[in-house]
Order: structure tokens, then C-alpha cells, then sequence
């Protein structure tokens, strides 16, 4: 494995460090007491061509690497980790679902609206009975002619309230279990299709979050994303972990740059906090942690760059990472005493924030389930 970064790697690492510190830094304090965001944020990374990193460059992307859009949300993610996630997600769950199963036709539709982040989606197989055991939807998705009749409810959806378009996961036939999902695209303002925010939220309070209603709601059947099957509602979901992985190196060295800080300047027992041995554990604890997951995390980048199979590597990265970044966050909180309650700090938040991609993006349970099938070859919930 090369460990050095190319200039363009560097080159969009900076740059969305820089876009943090001048767009996002100054403002995310405010976004969370508010508990919203303005939506502009996202144009702004479309116009420093943020949003295309992976995407085709037919329809103005760029179409880098992965390890260039994990450095990205890396550094997007140091300032506000929930950003750092929503913008990953554009390409994880927005764009890559599109580019890589959409017809020409969808590409042209939606593909550059959300490269420039003027266009939102929605990816929504969760239900209020299905949330682990995805295949347990009741979303139906039945031909009519030429049409999809959708009926059936969607929750937690990100973006459910600003999208333009969701890409619904539905099952077509019943009797043909896993190889009945499909995935299908619906447009706001298609008749049946209704929506509801989740508010008061302990973590990505400024990001939407909600519920998606479907009514007799019927759309061409052209509206159809790909094939059938797990692969073709599921494959995209990879990168969002992949996302979560980098996001929590950037939040871990959040936290560690400001105990580090803290820990010196913080006079007691007439010394600063930092000499104290127990403290130095502490801080050594977190420095092991943002070691291993970032190793963890450009690893799976780098993988993901020879188009080899990661599915091991990617449950691995989800769910070290994001349990690193909970042991950092509670000890950053902890060494910061009662100002690590305060959200003059960033650390409450980041404290709060993690639980939400410990339970997105398969719960840290399901990714052991994950891993110990993979090594077993025994599925703990096979049907
Ligand atoms: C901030 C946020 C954003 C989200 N965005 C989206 C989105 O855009 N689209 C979307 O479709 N969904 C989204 N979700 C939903 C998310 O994917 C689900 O919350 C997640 O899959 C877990 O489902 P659940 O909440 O129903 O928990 P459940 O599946 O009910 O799990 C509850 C607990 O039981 C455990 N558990 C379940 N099954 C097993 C098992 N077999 N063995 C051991 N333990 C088990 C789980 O690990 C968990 O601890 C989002 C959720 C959050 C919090």
C-alpha cells in the first residue's frame, strides 16, 4: 500500500479544510442550538466541487477516488461531523446510486443538480418495523399498466423534508423475498407522497430528518433504479460506511487537538491538568485510537480505489471507528470537566453527534453480525 497522498488528494484536502474553517466553523454552534442549517451550505461545496468528487464527469463531475472524498469528509467532519456525513452522503446515497444503476435519462435528471447541490435526495428503506432486518419492509411497490402503485411508510429518512426526490425502497412481490426489493425514485410533489420532520433530536440536530407516507402513489415504472434484488437496493450503502469511517477520524482528532490544548493550559493542584499521569493515559488512549482508525479508515479507501471486494474491511472501519470516536469523545468531555458540558466547546456536540452513525448505516451490532459471518460462514439470521 502507498502511503503517500497525490497533489490532487492534498489539493482537495485543503481545500475542504479551508471551506470548514470560513463556511462551517463559524456557524455550527448556532446550526445546533437552532437545530437547522442553511440549506446554501451545500451549494457552496457544489460550486468548490466538493459534491462531484466521485461522480461522472459527463454530468460535471469529477470522478476522483474514494481516499480524496475520505479526506474530504475527514476534514469536513473535524468542524462539524454531521456536515462531514451529509456532505459524504450526497455521493454515497445521492449520486453513486444514480451513476452507477440509473438509466441515461435519470442521470440527465438529477445527476448535475446534485453534483452543484442545488438538487437534495432521500434514500429510504427504513420503516417503523424495519430498521436492522431490512427485508422485513412492508413498502409495496405494485405494476399497473405502465405504473408503480407505492404504498407504505419510510422513517428516520435523511433529508426526508428538503428532498426533491426520494429513492424508495419497496418490495414488488412479496413471494420473491430479497429478489423482490427494488428501489424506486419519487419525486416531491408526485400525488400520494407525503412527508413528516422528527424533531427535538439528540444528535445532527440542524440536519432533517423524518418520515415518508406513500398513499396509492403511482409513477412511471421507467421510475425504476436499477434491477432487483439485494445488490441493486443495498450496494450503495457500502460507501456511506466507508464515509462514517473517515468522518470519525476527523471528529477524533477534533477531540484530541482540544484535550491536547486544554490539558496544558488548565492550572490545577498548581500544574496543568496534562501532568497529571492519569490525564497522559488518557490522552495516550486517544492518540492509539486515532492511529488505528485512521489506518483503518485510508485503508478502506485505498482498497476501495482497486475495486476489490471490502465488505469485511468495511464493517470493520463503521464499526472501530465509530466506537474509537466514542471512547474519545466521552474522555475529551470528561478531561474538559464542566466546560465539556458547555457548548462553548464543540465536544458536547461531537459527544452527542456520534450516537447517530453508531446506529445509521448498520448498528454496531449488526456489523459484528457482519464480520462474524464472514469469518464463520454461519448467517445468525438466516431465515
Ligand atoms: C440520524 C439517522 C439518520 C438516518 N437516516 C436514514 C436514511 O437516510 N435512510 C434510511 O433508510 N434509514 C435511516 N436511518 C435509520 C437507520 O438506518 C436505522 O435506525 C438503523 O438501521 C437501525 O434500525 P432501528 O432504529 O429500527 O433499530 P432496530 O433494528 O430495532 O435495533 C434496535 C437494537 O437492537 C439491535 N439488534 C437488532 N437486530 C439484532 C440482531 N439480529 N442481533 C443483535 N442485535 C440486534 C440493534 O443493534 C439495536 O441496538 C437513520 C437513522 C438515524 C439515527
Amino acid at each position: 500500500m502507498d502511503l503517500e497522498f497525490t497533489t490532487e488528494q492534498v489539493m482537495f484536502k485543503d481545500m475542504a479544510k479551508e471551506f470548514a474553517i470560513r463556511e462551517v466553523q463559524p456557524y455550527v454552534k448556532q446550526w445546533d442550538r437552532d437545530c437547522k442549517m442553511p440549506h446554501e451550505v451545500f451549494k457552496k461545496l457544489g460550486e468548490q466541487g466538493l459534491l462531484g468528487i466521485k461522480a461522472p464527469v459527463e454530468y460535471g463531475g469529477l470522478d476522483l477516488d474514494w481516499l480524496t472524498l475520505g479526506l474530504v469528509t475527514e476534514q469536513l467532519a473535524y468542524y462539524d461531523f454531521s456536515l462531514g456525513m451529509g456532505s459524504c452522503s450526497r455521493t454515497s446515497l445521492g449520486i453513486m446510486p444514480i451513476a452507477q444503476n440509473g438509466s441515461a435519462e435519470q442521470k440527465k435528471k438529477y445527476l448535475p443538480g446534485m453534483i452543484q447541490g442545488v438538487l437534495t435526495h432521500c434514500f429510504a428503506t427504513v420503516e417503523p418495523d424495519a430498521g436492522s432486518d431490512a427485508m422485513a419492509i412492508k413498502t409495496t411497490a405494485v405494476l399497473d399498466g405502465d405504473e408503480y402503485v407505492i404504498n407504505g411508510n419510510k422513517t428516520w429518512i435523511t433529508n426526508a423534508n428538503l428532498a426533491n426526490y426520494a429513492m424508495v425502497v419497496c418490495q414488488t412481490d412479496k413471494s420473491k423475498g430479497s429478489k423482490g426489493l427494488a428501489v424506486i425514485i419519487v419525486d416531491w410533489g408526485t400525488p400520494g407522497f407525503s412527508r413528516a420532520p422528527i424533531e427535538n433530536k439528540m444528535a445532527f440536530r440542524h440536519h432533517d430528518h423524518g418520515q415518508l407516507f406513500f398513499r396509492d402513489c403511482r409513477v412511471p415504472k421507467t421510475n425504476q433504479l436499477g434491477g432487483f434484488g439485494m445488490r441493486a437496493a443495498f450496494s450503495n450503502v457500502e460507501h456511506t460506511r466507508f464515509g462514517i469511517a473517515c468522518a470519525a477520524v476527523g471528529a477524533i482528532q477534533a477531540c484530541l487537538d482540544l484535550s491536547v490544548k486544554y490539558c496544558q493550559e488548565r492550572i490545577q493542584f498548581k500544574k496543568p491538568i496534562g501532568s497529571f499521569q492519569l490525564v497522559q493515559e488518557k490522552i495516550a488512549d486517544m492518540v492509539i485510537d486515532l492511529e488505528a482508525s485512521r489506518w483503518i479508515a485510508y485503508r478502506l479507501g485505498y482498497l476501495k480505489d482497486k475495486n476489490v471486494n471490502v465488505a469485511k474491511e468495511t464493517s470493520i472501519g463503521k464499526y472501530h471507528n465509530m466506537e474509537a470516536l466514542s471512547r474519545c469523545a466521552k474522555a475529551a468531555v470528561e478531561l474538559h470537566g464542566s466546560y465539556g458540558l458547555s457548548d462553548e466547546y464543540p465536544l458536547e456536540r461531537i459527544y452527542r453527534d456520534c450516537m447517530a452513525p453508531i446506529i445509521y448505516g448498520g448498528t454496531a451490532h449488526v456489523h459484528k453480525l457482519v464480520l462474524g459471518r464472514l469469518e464463520l460462514g454461519i448467517d445468525s439470521v438466516s431465515r
